[in-house]
């Protein structure tokens, strides 16, 4: 699903994110990427839905040559993922329903299709009833969940998240990561990073630690490993 071979990302002003990194990402995998401030988690992330370019090596996404992309084809790239922001990323002056509708490809689908699949996935967020209300008349952990249904309106194969559950309580973070878990128990590949070790720790999913630039660990049941 994800294949990196010795990627590697020099910023501009000469910081040097990743280094060498080579992993492979299954099909169906649910995968935490943990490591200290500044380790390269973001860019990693990044790289995946091209928001960042490696400085070398090869990047392949869903079939997709990353590194080589026309321009034209990075939005079919994003088509095929879902992303979800630590700060939630909704337009404030639409409502929960048309949040996740604008998300949605106006490929040939009816308004009916549509709409049916809006509910769905609202549902399957526990936020049906919500979905004439305004982001600002929602806690973070329900805009959270508005923003995961709009990561998933349009069946992506992957849902990368950078830090979901870092503005979240721990309560509100567990109902946010059973969110994620059922998406991954119906297929959909997940790529997280989190500070949220109690998580972490147990949900026993695969585990990359990353470490100035550099994958230090990466286990198969794995657990947070710091202290923070
Ligand atoms: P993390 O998500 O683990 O905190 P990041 O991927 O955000 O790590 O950052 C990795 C390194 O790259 C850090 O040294 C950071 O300062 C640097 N960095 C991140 N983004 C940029 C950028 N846009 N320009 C320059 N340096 C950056
Ligand atoms: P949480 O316990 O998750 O932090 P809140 O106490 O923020 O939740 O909100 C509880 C309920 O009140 C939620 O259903 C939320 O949608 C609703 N709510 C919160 N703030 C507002 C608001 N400004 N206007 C309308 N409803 C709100």
């Amino acid at each position: 699903m994800i294949y990196m071979s010795d990627v590697s990302k020099v910023y501009s002003n000469g910081s040097v994110a990743l280094a060498d990194v080579t992993v492979e990402i299954g099909k169906g995998d649910f995968i935490f990427v943990v490591g200290p401030s500044g380790a390269g988690k973001s860019t990693f992330i990044k790289l995946i839905f091209r928001e960042e370019l490696p400085t070398s090596g090869r990047l392949v996404v869903n079939g997709r040559n990353v590194v080589d992309m026309m321009p034209k084809e990075v939005p079919y790239l994003r088509r095929g993922l879902g992303i979800v922001f630590q700060d939630y990323r909704l337009l404030p002056n639409k409502t929960v329903y048309d949040n996740v509708a604008f998300a949605m490809q106006v490929i040939e689908s009816s308004r009916r299709e549509m709409q049916k699949r809006v509910h769905n996935v609202l549902d399957l967020v526990g936020l049906r009833h919500k979905v004439r209300t305004y982001p600002s008349e929602l806690s973070g952990g329900e805009q959270q969940r508005v923003a995961i249904a709009r990561a998933i309106v349009n069946n992506p194969v992957v849902v990368i998240a950078d830090e979901p559950t870092g503005n979240l309580d721990p309560d509100t973070s567990w109902e946010i990561m059973k969110v994620f878990d059922t998406i991954n128990k119906a297929g959909t590949t997940i790529v997280m990073a989190t500070h949220d070790k109690t998580v972490v720790d147990a949900m026993k999913k695969r585990v990359i630690a990353i470490e100035k630039g550099r994958i230090v660990r990466d286990q198969v049941k794995g657990v947070y490993g710091y202290e923070d």
